[in-house]
């Protein structure tokens, strides 16, 4: 398995009183899966997605990824696992820097200190992601369309083996929805396992796993009608 998640579970505070985000979740991932998650604002998917993304500690449980206990190593070596293996893309569109779409893709290479060619790569991604022509400007003249492919591009910088995306499709239109979700499936097609949280049903159609979270637990198959 690449990644492996056993009884995972995060307590947090509310009110003096404590309560589970993530209550016993186990979820298995192999290589070349394409992982959806679905489940209410709420029920604890962005917490999740943390955890197994190496920024969150847990309560309890257990993290592998590709074979290694993620919380069992010192934070330096959890960065350093994260920054080759693993590409993430939190919730939201904040994370972009006022570098140019370019500098922006080829951050990572330059903060995991990789020797090679940053600058071929990047052009690669940027056209395999459709916006090659957008490398010279900056994030703050891109749609949210094409913000989401900036992001994508740079998660796939170091090559990663798992993508994790935390609503990657969040306040964009339908047709952009489905260009993204439609370059998901590309990128899973070449050999990038991937695990995102949508909240697009009609978007299920991409990938070959739905789960549902809710009240921070994970159960397999599409059920957000039952809740
Ligand atoms: P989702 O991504 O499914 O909308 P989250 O994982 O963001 O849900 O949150 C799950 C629950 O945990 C929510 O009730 C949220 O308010 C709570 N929560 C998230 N982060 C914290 C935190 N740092 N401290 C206390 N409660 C939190
Ligand atoms: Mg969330």
């Amino acid at each position: 398995m690449l990644l492996e998640i056993k009884g995972l579970s995060k307590e947090y505070q509310r009110r003096g009183k404590a309560f589970w985000a993530v209550n016993s979740v186990d979820l298995s991932i192999g290589q070349g899966d394409f992982v959806n998650i679905i489940g209410r604002s709420g029920s604890g998917k962005s917490t999740l997605l943390n955890m197994a993304a190496g920024l969150l500690m847990p309560t309890s449980g257990s993290i592998r990824l590709a074979g290694t206990e993620l919380y069992a190593l010192k934070d330096k070596e959890i960065s350093e696992l994260r920054n080759t293996r693993l590409g993430y893309i939190p919730q939201g569109l904040g994370t972009l820097s006022t570098l140019t779409v370019f500098d922006n893709v080829r951050l990572p290479y330059f903060l995991s200190r990789r020797q090679g060619d940053a600058s071929g790569r990047a052009s690669f991604l940027l056209d395999e992601v459709g916006i090659f022509a957008l490398a010279d400007m900056l994030p703050s003249q891109l749609s949210g369309g094409e913000l989401r492919r900036v992001l994508i591009a740079r998660a796939l910088m170091n090559e990663p083996d798992i993508l994790i995306a935390d609503e990657p499709t969040s306040d964009l239109d339908i047709e952009t929805t489905r260009e993204i979700m439609e370059l998901f499936a590309r990128i899973n097609k070449n050999g990038t396992t991937i695990l995102i949280v949508t909240h697009e049903l009609d978007t299920l159609e991409f990938g070959n796993r739905v789960l549902t979270m809710a009240s921070g637990q994970l159960t397999e198959g599409s059920h957000l009608g039952s809740l």
